[in-house]
């Protein structure tokens, strides 16, 4: 048993690193108070190899393994939770089921361009009265002719108002619940497809998120991810998986930086004559807050790895989600505690960890639902 990154792996966390911070860095600031994505990251990423990363060399993609990824993911977030969003995205949920399940026409069609940047993808499974229960989705893709109509409503869409295609969740046979499900790629250009408005949130401000609507949005058949009515829950479940385990990533990567920013203030910061870091108090927070990153990066990786192996199970995943979105809770509470009154002014990232890594419980299966699927796992 061998538990450190080898040498080809820590060379690939340093040259991601150097890139965001030189790339992302500077936007950080002003896209977050614009509440905007910087749309240009996309190309620059692409450009620099670093979207789509376990997308195959034959469709343009790097052909990373999952361990890659989640080093990649943890630097961009140690960076910008709300960036990281839309990157995170873009590599998994929207493009993810069309490597797996879509035809060689639509792989070719919309991978290529979104490893370039030149496209970006959404991904919509979520309604008004439908989040943590995936058949209880009441949008629609009634059969008409050579095609499909879709109709409904979805929320909190990441990439909503600035995607060039969405990958959508609806109900082929809404009379088979669960089972009926398909997912299709619908394009921003389909007549019938919507932005309905721009939502503002708690965190995550630079990551775009939307409400859109399909209005007997037609969309062809071939646009259907799979060659039969059905069999949608599945391919979500697969997807899931492997966001689940890029979310410990994204955990830890907040963690990591709500950890540095504590230690440098910590350090820089003298009380009563002496650096705060000195305090016993303080000294034990601190030494708290390093033991846990340590177990949510030793949880992702070893995931990741698992993953690779193709022996990463839908409990293992949700281990891995829980355990890091409840730890970096703690973390950044634990951030506050150190910095009190300083760590709630906007101009400090302080608070920026406290409102990311809050939302970090919901999306891709909230803290609830892990549970339920861990208790699954175990045969309760
Ligand atoms: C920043 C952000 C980005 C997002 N991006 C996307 C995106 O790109 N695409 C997309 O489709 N969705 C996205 N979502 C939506 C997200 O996936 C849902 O919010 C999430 O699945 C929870 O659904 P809900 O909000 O409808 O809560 P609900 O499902 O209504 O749940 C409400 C509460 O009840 C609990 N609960 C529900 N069912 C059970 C149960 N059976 N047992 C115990 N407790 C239960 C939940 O844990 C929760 O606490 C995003 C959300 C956020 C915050």
């Amino acid at each position: 048993m061998f538990y450190e990154l080898n040498d080809e792996q820590n060379s690939f966390r340093k040259k991601v690193r150097e890139i965001y911070e030189r790339e992302v860095s500077p936007l950080v600031e002003e896209y977050e108070r614009k509440e905007t994505f910087p749309v240009q990251l996309f190309r620059i990423l692409g450009a620099e190899h670093l979207l789509c990363l376990r997308c195959p060399k034959e469709y343009g993609g790097p052909g990373l393994d999952k361990v890659s990824e989640c080093i990649a993911v943890e630097e961009l977030n140690r960076i910008c939770v709300g960036i990281g969003a839309g990157i995170m995205v873009q590599g998994g949920l929207a493009t993810d089921p069309i490597l797996h399940f879509g035809s060689e026409e639509l792989k070719k069609k919309y991978l290529s361009p979104a490893v370039r940047g030149e496209k970006i993808g959404a991904f919509a499974l979520t309604e008004p009265d439908a989040g943590s229960d995936a058949s209880g989705i009441r949008t629609t893709a009634l059969k008409q002719g050579k095609g499909y109509r879709l109709n409904g409503l979805k929320t909190f869409i990441t990439n909503g108002t600035i995607c060039d295609f969405v990958t959508v969740a609806a109900y082929t046979d809404p009379a088979r619940r669960g089972t009926g499900i398909n997912l299709f790629v619908v394009e921003r250009d389909d007549p019938g497809f919507s932005v309905i408005k721009k939502l503002r949130k708690l965190g995550n401000h630079s990551s775009d998120t939307a409400e859109l609507a399909f209005d007997d949005c037609y969309v062809p058949k071939e646009r259907m991810l799979g060659e039969e009515e059905g069999g949608g829950l599945g391919q979500l479940e697969e997807t899931l998986k492997s966001g689940r385990l890029t979310y410990g990533a994204r955990s830890t990567g907040v963690g990591q930086a709500a950890f540095e920013a504590i230690l440098s203030y910590a350090k820089k910061t003298r009380r009563q004559g002496q650096p705060l870091s000195k305090s016993q108090a303080i000294r034990f927070i601190l030494a708290e807050m390093a033991m846990s990153i340590e177990a949510m990066r030793y949880m992702t990786y070893r995931g990741a790895w698992l993953f690779d192996q193709g022996l990463a199970s839908m409990k293992d995943a949700s281990i891995v989600k829980l355990f890091c979105s409840e730890s970096v809770q703690s973390i950044v509470q634990k951030t506050m505690t150190i910095q009190k009154n300083s760590g709630l002014r906007m101009d400090n990232p302080v608070q920026r960890f406290l409102c990311d890594g809050r939302l970090s419980k919901i999306p891709e299966g909230t803290s609830e639902i892990q549970h339920l699927v861990i208790a699954a796992g175990l045969g309760l």
